[in-house]
């Protein structure tokens, strides 16, 4: 089945317990984070990593603590969650080639990468029948990735021990959506099992 991983906000300021806006426990993700960058980039399976690329002053910091600036450390994804050959899919609409790229950065500036709007055509060209998510947070930008992409009709698989959480009865409450709307709960080793 022609899947594409899909790598939710992985970025400094949410992973570790120095960034700007943590999600505790993240940090402990990295292993699990790695293990799935390797496997889709040995078995040629299209990386798909959004991530904020917000400006200083950016309208979400007045419900959030300023976090994943463009340009800044913070910002950036750790080395375990990159692989060689990548390309940006800016958060305008605009012409990009994907051509030859084993991992394609989606920036955005909202917690729905589906804000993005070269989205679209990204995914028509990628032509999945399978999206496998995971990332942070859970019941946020999470949510948004698989929710959006259960709409298009395809099936979808959350990475139940790659995901990390803020408020724990937040996470149920999108773990039962997401299940009542068709989606499928899987673990990095079911993944990764072949
Ligand atoms: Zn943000």
């Amino acid at each position: 089945m022609k899947t594409v991983f899909v790598d939710v906000d992985t970025q400094i300021d949410f992973l570790y317990p120095a960034g700007a806006l943590y999600v505790p426990g993240a940090e402990r993700l990295l292993p699990a984070l790695e293990k799935l960058a390797r496997y889709a980039g040995a078995h040629g399976i299209p990386l798909l990593s959004t991530v904020d690329a917000h400006s200083e002053n950016d309208p979400e910091f007045r419900d959030w603590p300023p976090h994943c600036v463009a340009g800044t450390a913070g910002q950036q994804k750790p080395q375990q969650t990159l692989l060689d050959k990548r390309v940006t899919v800016p958060n305008v609409a605009a012409e990009f080639s994907i051509d030859g790229a084993r991992q394609i950065i989606l920036e955005k500036t909202a917690f729905d990468c589906f804000t993005n709007p070269n989205l679209p055509g990204l995914l028509a060209r990628l032509d999945a029948e399978r999206y496998v998510v995971y990332g942070v947070a859970t019941e946020h930008c999470v949510r948004c990735a698989a929710m959006g992409l259960l709409a298009t009709g395809k099936r979808v698989e959350l990475v139940t021990d790659a995901i990390e959480t803020l408020r724990e009865e937040d996470a149920r409450r999108t773990y039962a959506e997401f299940t009542d709307a068709g989606g499928v709960l899987t673990t990095v080793e079911q993944v990764t099992a072949d």
